[in-house]
This record gives structure tokens, sequence and C-alpha cells, in this order.
């Protein structure tokens, strides 16, 4: 298959292409050339199974097309249950039991995966670069850590990460180097645009990147809903609705497009945070990019969802966008006061993002919307001790994954929020 960019100016490109350039040429983001016909699903599959078989059109001619199912075993097989609550509509689907628990563990070992395999021998050493509000980083570095060939620089916005994601963050070492920006995630993101664009320095340091707008992160998280909807449909009489916690919208989009695939899933409801620039187009039908706003539920402060450009791409109507999605915003207060009462309620404690996607439940069951719902718990509450510790009255304690990176020692640099000073650290590294 072939790949083309959202801006319709960029030559078509293999998925190799895709994975290792990232963005396209003309600025715009890599989707299908064509969509794979539905298949038909019925049968429960374990994530990895899942992925080989939704995966396998977008794989087909490429060459990491053999190696697809290993990328998959090794990358994908992470626990994902679908676990009940107190409440009998409401499950969850629980993407937080992988190395670094959240849900974006699973995407950054599927790139990693792939990039490894893409890899000559004598290829100069590969520089992923990548920004970070907390979570994308942690997920990045635990994936590369220790790969032959690769090095990871991850920058963060001093102060502005929970002190579990920032101990993470540092925890690494090897071939990971950390560096604590002065300034804002924003600043941090314009950093890496700047070296990006910054020839001379790609020439002597060569420079990939792994957020949210690859490919081979959007693509893998396909799987995890295919896996959840069939086990779904073998105890529920009707496809499986999600709530989904919504920042660029990387994750959503995945759901979206399983849906396209065939896979047995109903609605989408997307549950943002204070940032509320994806319910205000849907409402509106006028896209307005913000500067992001800064919330409990940090790993979704998004003012420019980069992932848009692709849902829009595929549903340019308002009417059609409509009806794939819905949207709803949740203020601090609101995720708050989910966070305080989830235990009880729902016998789960969540993390502030997954409150989120519970708030948007409750306001259905009060207009009176008995149906049953999966709300997507995309981080593990212990990651966001400061935030929920305070709303639950109690400790949270961390999941073994999670404590085994916290005893190790952790180190981040200082880093001026400066394109040059980046550019100088790159070149010495
Ligand atoms: C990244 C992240 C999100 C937002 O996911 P997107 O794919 O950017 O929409 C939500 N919750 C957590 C915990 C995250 O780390």
């Amino acid at each position: 298959m072939k790949f083309i960019s959202t801006r319709g100016d960029a030559p078509a490109v293999s998925l190799s292409e895709a994975l290792t350039l990232g963005l396209a040429p003309d600025g715009g983001l890599y989707l299908p050339g064509h969509w794979p016909a539905p298949q038909d699903w019925d049968e429960p599959l374990p994530i990895p199974e899942a992925a080989i078989r939704l995966l396998g059109p977008f794989f087909e001619g490429d060459a990491l097309q053999d190696a697809l199912p290993a990328i998959c075993r090794e990358a994908l097989d992470l626990p994902a249950p679908l676990v009940a609550s107190k409440d009998p509509g409401l499950y969850l689907l629980e993407l937080f039991h992988g190395p670094t628990a959240a849900f974006k563990d699973f995407a950054a070992r599927f790139l990693a995966a792939c990039l490894a395999r893409l890899r000559g021998p004598s290829d100069p050493v590969l520089t992923i670069l990548v920004a970070t509000s907390g979570d994308t980083g942690g997920a990045v570095a635990a994936a590369f850590h220790r790969r032959p060939g690769f090095r990871v620089v991850v920058l963060y916005p001093d102060g502005k990460v929970s002190a579990r994601q920032a101990h993470q963050l540092g925890a690494f070492g090897d071939n990971v180097h950390t560096f604590r920006v002065a300034g804002s995630f924003d600043d941090c993101q314009a950093m890496v645009k700047a070296a990006f664009a910054d020839q001379g320095l790609r020439s002597q340091v060569p420079l990939s990147s792994a957020n949210s707008i690859s490919l081979g992160r959007l693509l893998p998280q396909m799987s995890y809903y295919a896996a959840a909807s069939l086990r779904w449909q073998v105890l529920h009489a009707e496809p499986a609705h999600f709530v989904i916690p919504t920042g660029n919208l990387g994750n959503a989009l995945a759901c979206v497009l399983a849906r396209r695939l065939g896979l047995p899933i109903g609605e989408i409801a997307l549950a943002a945070n204070a940032n509320r620039v994806l319910p205000d187009l849907l409402r509106t039908g006028e896209y307005r990019p913000q500067p992001s706003i800064p919330t409990l539920a940090n790993a979704m402060d998004v003012g420019a969802p980069s992932n848009l450009e692709r849902l829009r791409a595929l549903h340019p109507e308002l009417a059609d966008l409509r009806a794939q999605v819905s949207a709803d915003s949740v203020d601090d207060d609101a995720l708050r006061e989910v966070m305080g009462h989830a235990e009880e309620r729902y016998g789960h404690v969540v993390c502030p993002h997954t409150a989120a996607a519970l708030k948007l439940i409750e306001r259905r069951r009060d207009a009176g919307d008995r149906r049953p719902y999966v709300a997507v718990a995309t981080a593990h509450p212990a990651k966001f001790d400061s935030v929920v510790e305070p709303c639950v009255g109690h400790a949270v304690a961390a999941p073994p994954a999670l404590s085994s990176i916290l005893e190790r020692p952790s180190r981040a640099d200082p880093l001026a929020a400066d394109a040059d000073a980046l550019a100088a650290v790159l070149r010495r590294l």
C-alpha cells in the first residue's frame, strides 16, 4: 500500500518511508492511499493477533511486510483488560499496564520495533528527538532504551510535569538523554520543530521523531480497540461505545479507523479537558486553534490537536464529522469531583484523564441514557499521584513497572528554551 499526505502536495510513499519521514514534505500527515475492505470479525483475538490481521493490508508490499507478525508479537503483547465496575453499565478499558503506565507504550513500542528493522548495520546513530508534556517522552524512552543504533533526546518543561513523570523521564540513562527546559511544552515543541528545520544540523546529526503524528503510532493503536470490541461482542447485545480521553486525537482517531475496518464499535465520544477546541469545532463547525491551557489532565493540554488534520481529511463535511464522533469538555472542578467519587461509585481509582471520560458518561446517565459504555483508562492513577491523592484521600500504590523505574536514580540536565542551545547539545552528544 502507498500512503498520501493530507495536504495532497507530496509524492505517495511506502509505509517504511512514511514511518521514517514522520511528517510529509508538504507539511501534511500521512494517510493510507486507499482503505481495505472491512473484514469479517467474529472471534475474540489477543491484541497482537488482531494487529497482524488488521495491519496486514497496510504493510502489503512493504519492506516490513514479512516482519509484521514478529513486530506485533514483540511490541503489542501488553495486557489491556476490559474491567467491570460497580456500575453494571460501565466498563474500563485499562491501557496502562505497559512499562511506563500509560497507553502510549503500545504505539511507542510498535514504532521502535519498526524503525529498528529498517536500519542498516552501517547506518549512523539515529537520534529520536521528542518533546513531551509528560507521558510520550517516557514511553518513547522505554521503547528505544538500549536499542543499538538509536539515541533518544527528551525535552520536557521544567516544573510542569508530575513529580513521578519527571523522575521517570530521567531514570533511563544509557542512550536516553533527558533535558528539563526552562519554558513551556509549547517552547519544547518549537525547539524540536526548529531542529527538524535546520538542514545543517540534520546533516551532522540524523534526526527522527516519534510524536503522535507518526503513522507508526496511529496504526497500532487500532489493535486494542479491535481486541476489546471483539471481546465485548461476545458478552453484549450491542456494539461497544467508547468514551476516550482526548488531546492530540491520536488514540481516538485509531478507534474511528478500527470501526471503519469493520470492528464492532458503536459510538465514539471524545472527552476533552478545558482545552475545548474539538467540542467547539463539532458544535460550531469552526476550527479555532488556541494556546493550550494547563489543567489537571496535563497529557490532554492541547490547543491545536495534531491528528485533527487526519480526521478532517477523512470526513470533510461537518455533518459527517458529527456522525463519526461527539465531544465534550470537562473542567478541573469536574475532574476533581469524579476522582473524588470514582472509587466509591465505580470501585476504581482513576487518573485525571480517565476522569474526563467518566464525567461524559455521567452526563449521559443524567440525561436518561442507560446504554453500557467503555471508558478508556489512559494512564495509571499512581502516575499522577500529586493530583489524584488529594482527591481520593489516600496514597495510590504504583504498579510494579512504574515502581521499578521510580527506584532508579534520575537525571535531567537543564536547558534554555532556545533552539541554538538544543542544536549545540545535539552536536555534542
Ligand atoms: C497522551 C494522553 C492522552 C491523550 O491522547 P491523544 O492521543 O493525544 O488524544 C490522554 N491520556 C493520557 C494519560 C495520555 O498520556
